[in-house]
């Protein structure tokens, strides 16, 4: 549109506008004009970006007269007559619920470029997707889903890493790309998803909470409240109803400090049995191009998360123990049993084996904590990024392995000959450190397994493409092929 026709649309408008700072002196001539429906969190704060990279805004609002403060150098005016305006670019930054007045306004906004930035407060809560239904209440103009994955807050405060990804869909190639334009100008990264018809993905990424911790936090949370009710019968009921002693007071620390371990390691068992299963398909399938089981699938997606929250417990494990010593519980038996030696003159004898035992016991738990620590450490973004692909997997597989070596050898240990003892074994249960056991001991038995040189070369063939049945004939091929 021409510097004429803008100037005489403005002329048209003028009784309509309200200026916060006058078009001429503050914006070059050449600076591009964008409009924005709606003067709420959204469409202030992307005007407030818009004005700092060098664009003009017009505000299209309800009450151009009374709508509230507006980024300096803003015109604010009636939808329509902003919709008059040379703007080819309309964000509309109105809940779809009031879409309908648009309507109206479908002659002034014809050809131009329409941003839909809504969302929904959940998900399936419309027939169609909210871009559609603009695109349908005014079918002469381009619509371009965009923005909605951005907050109000990350636009105002400038992109973090968080939050530069734009994505956006839409029909109109050159409509998505005045839209690419204009996201790169205020320093985001675009992503193209493709037609419209992607709108309805898009406008649910932001409903989206956490969704690949969802397995994991809920796994955690089961197995311990699981573990938690397991000890608390065997451990404060059974002593209660056998020997009438309330040590109820144990559930803070001692019970506590028994769920997190085994809650840790068991996770972190859980997060190397995907692996060793896919390894034992592909071994048996003979090729690694047959697709895993969906639950497979999902499950080696989410083990990232499952060794952290295994990190989180072992933490807190490792914070519980370092608080046994000044227990009241602890002080008192210890005071109390130093004072019985003493008045019976009895020198306890040093026991070797004991020593040995409990140093080891301590020593895995040390290591297998420090090699926790450095897996979590491998696995945030910004350290992993500056690994190449060999690094990490060394990191994450061999070191993983390691560390689930020393955390059950740790739970051995603390075990040790406990499991021979009939009283060990209240109500006929086994204690829950044995049940922890259960998996990791599969794991490593299995893993062991897999690193036998005829069955680790077997399975480095497959994975560099081997396969056993040849896939143009059907016929088996040998192994030593
Ligand atoms: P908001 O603060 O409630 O502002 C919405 C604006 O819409 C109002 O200020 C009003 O502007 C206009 N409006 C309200 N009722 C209307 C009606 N009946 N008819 C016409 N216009 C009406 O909401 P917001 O947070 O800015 O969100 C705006 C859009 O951006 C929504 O679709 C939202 O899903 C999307 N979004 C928001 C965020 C965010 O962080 N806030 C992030 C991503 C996407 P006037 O008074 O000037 O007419």
């Amino acid at each position: 549109m021409s510097a004429d026709r803008l100037s005489s649309v403005s002329k048209e408008v003028k009784s309509e506008s309200v200026s916060l700072c006058p078009l001429g002196a503050a914006a070059a001539p050449e600076q591009e004009l964008l409009c924005i429906f709606g003067t709420g969190d959204f469409g202030r704060s992307l005007g407030q970006r818009l004005l700092q990279s060098g664009y003009r805004v017009v505000y299209g609002s309800r009450r151009p007269h009374s709508c509230g403060p507006l980024p300096q150098g803003a015109q604010v005016m009636s939808h329509a007559a902003a919709a008059a305006q040379s703007a080819s670019l309309v964000f509309v930054c109105i809940h779809r619920e009031h879409y309908d007045f648009l309507e109206t306004l479908a002659p002034q906004l014809k050809g131009k470029v329409l941003v839909d930035v809504s969302n929904n407060l959940k998900k399936n809560l419309y027939p169609e997707a909210n871009a559609e239904y603009l695109q349908r209440l005014i079918p002469g103009a381009h619509v371009v889903k965009a923005f909605n994955t951005l907050s109000a807050w990350a636009l105002q405060n400038g992109p973090s890493d968080a939050s530069r990804q734009v994505y956006l869909c839409g029909n109109g190639a050159e409509a998505k790309e005045a839209v690419s334009e204009v996201a790169i100008k205020l320093g985001l990264t675009v992503l193209d998803r493709g037609s419209l018809t992607a709108a309805r993905e898009l406008e649910d990424f932001p409903l989206q909470l956490f969704p690949e911790w969802r397995l994991p936090l809920r796994l955690a949370a089961s197995l311990a409240a699981f573990f938690f009710f397991y000890l608390l019968i065997r451990d404060v009921v059974y002593t209660y109803a056998g020997e009438g002693r309330d040590i109820s007071f144990r559930i803070m620390v001692s019970l506590a400090n028994k769920v997190f371990p085994i809650v840790s390691l068991i996770m972190l068992a859980l997060c190397y049995l995907p692996g060793v299963i896919a390894a034992f398909l592909q071994l048996y399938r003979g090729t690694k191009y047959k697709r895993f089981p969906n639950w497979l699938d999902r499950w080696m997606l989410c083990r990232k998360q499952l060794g952290l929250l295994a990190l989180g417990f072992a933490s807190l494990h490792v914070l519980y123990t370092l608080i046994i010593p000044i227990r009241y519980y602890v002080r008192f038996r210890l005071a109390g049993s130093t004072i019985s030696n003493i008045k019976e003159n009895k020198t306890p004898v040093f026991d070797t084996t004991m020593a040995w035992r409990t140093d080891s016991y301590y020593s895995m738990g040390i290591l297998g904590y420090a090699f926790y620590v450095l897996l979590g450490i491998t696995s945030l973004p910004s350290v992993s990024n500056a690994l190449s692909w060999r690094e990490f997997s060394f990191i994450q597989s061999k070191m993983g392995y390691l560390t689930l070596f020393f955390c059950t050898f740790h739970t051995y240990l603390y075990g040790w000959s406990r499991f021979l003892f009939p009283s060990t074994y209240k109500w006929y249960t086994p204690p829950g450190y044995m049940l922890s056991l259960v998996v990791p001991s599969v794991v490593l038995v299995l893993k062991l397994l897999i690193v036998l040189p005829c069955v680790d070369r077997t399975l480095t063939r497959i994975r560099r493409g081997w396969e056993r049945t040849d896939p143009k004939d059907d016929t088996k091929k040998s192994l030593l092929t």
